[in-house]
């Protein structure tokens, strides 16, 4: 694997790939690498990119929290390890300052009423940031395609917004499903901070949205969720701070099964203080 850590560098040897026809899949991370992101990787490799690049980069401004800014973990070396062992061609490490330097603007997307719920509305700007840094990213990469999980819903939608107001069709967006823990948790670098007792807990996060599934056909919306939270309350997940059954296109909630052609329920629960975020496609 070829490790680059100056924008300079990576895109120089990207020109000559892209020069010979290499088709390029690109998988944007925060590092503390785990099977979610793994699979990204895997998927990438397996849909016959020629070259698969993988980015670390723990991007400052999408962290409203400076706390979970301060507490992200960072294993580089054990990250470094994992991405060569699945054959990754290059891993791209860059500073912040190669990322955003001083004469470097970014568009001022306008995403409508997509960043304003769920994360959105819970954490003022991580949006706004997050688009900023994968902006950045695709710029510097110029991938074929973009891997990106579900388990971040909101993101991969906003993200498909960002490429339709840049106009960059030539980049296909591909939407990874969710990777689990044996017990249904969804894989997160944030679920080392969990105590032991929170961790057993916080199986029931993914349990529920599995048992909400199987109630589409005899609960309405609003029932729906009034049933998930009391669920989750019942398993002594009380800090939920959100649970939306959405239109998966628009992120808007819905009143009917019928309002539109895919429908998904996302929510965030706090065990530990940590955000648990997941997901499920009812529709
Ligand atoms: P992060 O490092 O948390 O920014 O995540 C980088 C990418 O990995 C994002 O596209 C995430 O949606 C994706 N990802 C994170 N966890 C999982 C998971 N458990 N399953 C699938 N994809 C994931």
């Amino acid at each position: 694997m070829l490790l680059f850590k100056r924008v300079v560098d990576l895109q120089a040897h990207l020109q000559t790939l892209r020069q010979s026809n290499k088709t390029i899949g690109f998988v944007p991370t925060m590092g503390a690498l785990h099977d979610g992101h793994l699979q990204l990787i895997r998927q990438s490799q397996e849909a016959g990119n020629d070259i698969t690049v993988c980015s670390i980069f723990v991007n400052p401004r999408q962290f409203d929290d400076k706390k979970d800014l301060e507490l992200y973990p960072r294993p580089i070396e054990q990250d470094i390890e994992k991405l060569t062992s699945i054959h990754c061609d290059i891993l791209f490490l860059p500073s912040v300052d190669e990322i955003y330097p001083n004469e470097w603007q970014t568009p001022d997307f306008d995403f409508g009423e997509l960043d304003k719920t769920m994360e959105g509305a819970q954490r003022p700007g991580h949006f706004k940031g997050m688009a900023q840094v994968v902006h950045r990213l695709l710029w510097i990469v110029q991938p074929n395609r973009l891997y990106m999980g579900q388990k971040d819903f909101q993101q991969v939608a906003i993200v498909k917004n960002m490429l339709q107001q840049l106009d960059w069709s030539h980049i296909e967006l591909v939407r990874a499903p969710i990777v689990r823990e044996a017990d249904g948790l969804a894989m997160s670098s944030r679920n080392v901070r969990l105590s032991p007792a929170g961790r057993a807990k916080a199986k029931y996060i993914s349990q529920t949205l599995r048992e909400a599934a199987e109630r589409v056909a005899s609960l309405s919306p609003a029932q729906l969720k009034a049933w998930a939270t009391a669920y989750l309350h019942d398993h002594q997940l009380e800090n939920i701070d959100y649970f939306e059954i959405i239109n998966s296109d628009t992120l808007q909630t819905i009143e009917t099964w019928d309002a539109a052609p895919s429908v998904a329920a996302c929510t965030v629960v706090r065990v530990d203080g940590v955000r648990l975020l997941d997901n499920i496609i009812l529709k």
